[in-house]
């Protein structure tokens, strides 16, 4: 860590309630640092755990892997949700009990399959014949869950073309891992990252029900439901209430599904994102021209270095700058790099204070999630996301 306790600004930035931003007011900054509450990460397990009722909750690690999240997590109970080899060790490394870790990337190496399966892991996802065929070989007997592809998610950050298979896949897939000496286990599905709206389930629910019931028609003993993701987060635009969203969901599934032995989510987003904020600098305030319409507000946080999901403008940080908005214009908003395509917002300008100067420090809101882990290892010389954690 890099923060010194400054002069001026704290009197000036307004009044926080939760520890990452009022650590980020009392701090100066020598460059972007994502600051993570672990306070926030349980009280946000609290309340999707409350929703969620009998779901076992898997935290998908890659939303943020700073390991004492993951220790916060499991002082809680959580179980994980792994994509790698590197993923798992890491939760071992925190205490997690392999029994409550998931393999759940469908393309895995067969080396990892049978390092998970080394050190205890019993749980995996596939959804192709060869992955099943990986998965026999290296973890005989284990348990599986077929994934199926999500089609017409509402979701903000869709996931829904590179993973899962088509439904009609599914029964040869089921028979497949029973001739293969696998359990069945099975389905699980991702109804596309920052689902804003419980209501946005229903539809893809009604697909997944319709293939779980006649999964268990053609013989197959299903148990395991596996939501996945797409707890939302608070960028700005309205999103309900965690606890409330979750029972929504769960509520869906009950009428859809009866009773299933065995519900388990993998939220992400929805367990740390509102817990951290990125402390971030302006180095540039400019216009192309006299006549420009826009100024160009360069950061010296941008698209290679944490704000992926600022790709498409898909996801829109909330910034706050220590000017207040009283008088404010429109800008478009870009990172430090020299790579074109490392613009911000552009199609939709950000509305930011005439009064904005280079070296004013800027906070961006609920970025807790999906920003250190995927920050790159310093393109163009500008370093990775430095992290806090509280
Ligand atoms: C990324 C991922 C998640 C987490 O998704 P969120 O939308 O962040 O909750 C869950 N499950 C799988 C398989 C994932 O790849």
């Amino acid at each position: 860590m890099n923060a010194t306790v400054p002069g001026a600004l704290r009197a000036a930035t307004p009044v926080y309630s939760d520890p990452a931003a009022a650590f980020i007011a009392a701090h100066d900054f020598d460059r972007p640092t994502l600051v993570v509450s672990r306070a926030k990460v349980a009280s946000a397990y609290d309340a999707l755990k409350s929703g969620l009722g009998d779901a076992h909750i898997h935290y998908a690690v890659k939303a943020n892997p700073e390991p004492q999240i993951i220790r916060t997590l499991v002082l809680k109970g959580s179980g994980f949700d792994a994509a790698s080899r590197q993923e798992i060790e890491l939760c071992l490394s925190q205490g997690a009990d392999p029994a409550h870790i998931s393999f759940g990337n469908t393309i895995k190496r067969g080396a990892d399959i049978a390092f998970a399966y080394g050190v205890g892991v019993r749980l995996f996802a596939a959804d192709s014949e060869a992955e099943l065929e990986k998965i026999a070989l290296h973890a005989p007997g284990a348990r599986v869950y077929l994934r199926l592809i999500v089609e017409n998610s509402l979701a903000d950050w869709p996931l829904s073309r590179k993973f899962g298979c088509a439904p009609s896949a599914l029964p040869g897939l089921l028979d497949c891992a029973a001739k293969l000496g696998l359990v069945a286990y099975g389905l699980s599905f991702h109804v596309g990252s920052q689902t804003r709206r419980a209501a946005f389930w229903f539809p893809v629910l009604d697909q997944i029900a319709a293939l779980w019931h006649g999964a268990r028609a053609d013989g197959h003993d299903l148990q395991l439901l596996n939501l996945g993701g797409g707890f939302p987060a608070f960028y700005g635009e309205h999103v309900e209430a965690p606890r409330s969203y979750a029972a929504s969901v769960v509520d869906a599934v009950t009428e859809r599904f009866g009773h299933v032995p065995h519900l388990m989510a993998e939220p992400g987003r929805g367990l740390v994102a509102e817990a951290g904020h990125i402390a971030a600098e302006v180095l540039l305030v400019s216009r192309k021209s006299a006549e420009d319409m826009h100024r160009w507000v360069y950061l010296d946080i941008g698209r290679f270095s944490g704000l992926a999901e600022t790709e498409g403008e898909a996801i829109r940080y909330q910034i706050v700058t220590s000017h207040g908005d009283v008088e404010t214009g429109p800008c478009v908003l870009a990172g430090p790099s020299c790579d074109s395509a490392d613009i911000l917002y552009e199609k939709r300008p950000v509305n930011l204070p005439l009064a904005l100067r280079h070296g004013d420090k800027v906070v961006i809101r609920n970025c807790g999630a999906y920003t250190s882990s995927y920050s790159s290892v310093g393109f163009n010389g500008f370093p990775p996301l430095d992290v806090i954690v509280l």
